[in-house]
């Protein structure tokens, strides 16, 4: 289990599991001699992804980062991306009982990033942490009822509950949920996903989600074709390098199966590079 201490926070890495995700959707225009040299994809041009949440706990808190795909799918759904339901079984393994967490958030409302939200229990759809304050972007949730091309991705059932009894806080842009750690939006794959940031004791760490969902997807180039809006995501990556890389933050990966976090680095030719042990002075 990754764990690591960040001032007053203790961070933990826990998943839901893996899933199947197509290659040529996971690495949009980059050709595929490319970037199978980073992953390997199966026969039928599969590659598997990483359905990474972090725990952040401080004598006060405890907050869930992103949960993953969680155990409602359509037998559809199931039949395309499996349905590994890994999360409670790892918060437990953590630590963690589900009544513990008193903040959820997730970085945006796609099928693969908030499906332990709510679960079936005795005929009701409930909330999985109900002692939680569960926070997404305004823009996202009404983004999820227009109906666009990536409705797919949208299973209501995983947020308007939540929104209708108001236990999930819909936000403008970013803000500080607790001290030390805040949302900031970076638009590209959605246009209002967000990351989440943990500063404390000097040091800080970036849930990038899908921003940045791989090792594999370092370079600023390399963008899903599942973004909505690719030249945003360019230059989402850019602020985000900006201050990442100087300040050394340690980047949290959602979809890298290997690697949940890393420093990003510049080598010396300039190419990103994620370093798994941390530079000085971090
Ligand atoms: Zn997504």
């Amino acid at each position: 289990m990754h764990r690591i201490n960040l001032g007053d926070f203790e961070l933990t890495v826990v998943s839901d599991g893996t899933y199947p995700l197509d290659g040529g959707g996971f690495f949009g225009v980059v050709p595929k001699t490319l970037w199978e040299r980073k992953v390997k994809a199966d026969d039928q041009n599969l590659v598997r992804a990483g359905l990474n949440s972090v725990i952040g706990r401080t004598e006060k808190h405890t907050v869930l980062i992103e949960t993953g795909i969680g155990n409602k799918l359509s037998e559809k759904m199931v039949k395309i991306f499996g349905q590994p339901a890994r999360l409670l079984q790892e918060l437990s393994a953590a630590g963690v009982a589900p009544e513990q967490v008193d903040i959820v958030i997730n970085s945006h409302l796609h099928f693969d990033h908030c499906g332990w939200n709510t679960v079936h229990r005795e005929g009701k759809l409930l909330p999985t942490f109900p002692n939680a304050t569960y926070y997404a972007q305004e823009g996202e949730w009404r983004h999820a009822h227009e109906g666009q091309r990536d409705s797919f991705s949208y299973l209501a059932e995983n947020y308007d509950p939540l929104v209708e009894s108001g236990q999930m806080k819909l936000l403008r842009g970013g803000r500080e949920i607790v001290p030390g750690l805040s949302v900031e939006v970076f638009p590209g794959h959605t246009r209002d996903m967000q990351a989440v940031i943990i500063r404390s004791g000097g040091k800080t760490a970036c849930y990038i989600s899908d921003l940045i969902p791989t090792t594999g997807h370092l370079d600023l180039n390399w963008v899903m074709a599942y973004d909505l809006y690719p030249i945003e995501t360019i230059e989402s990556r850019k602020r985000y390098y900006a201050r990442a890389i100087p300040e050394k933050w340690l980047t949290i990966f959602t979809h890298d199966p290997e690697v949940p976090w890393a420093y990003v680095e510049r080598d010396e030719k300039g190419k990103m590079v994620a370093r798994k042990h941390s530079p000085q002075g971090f």
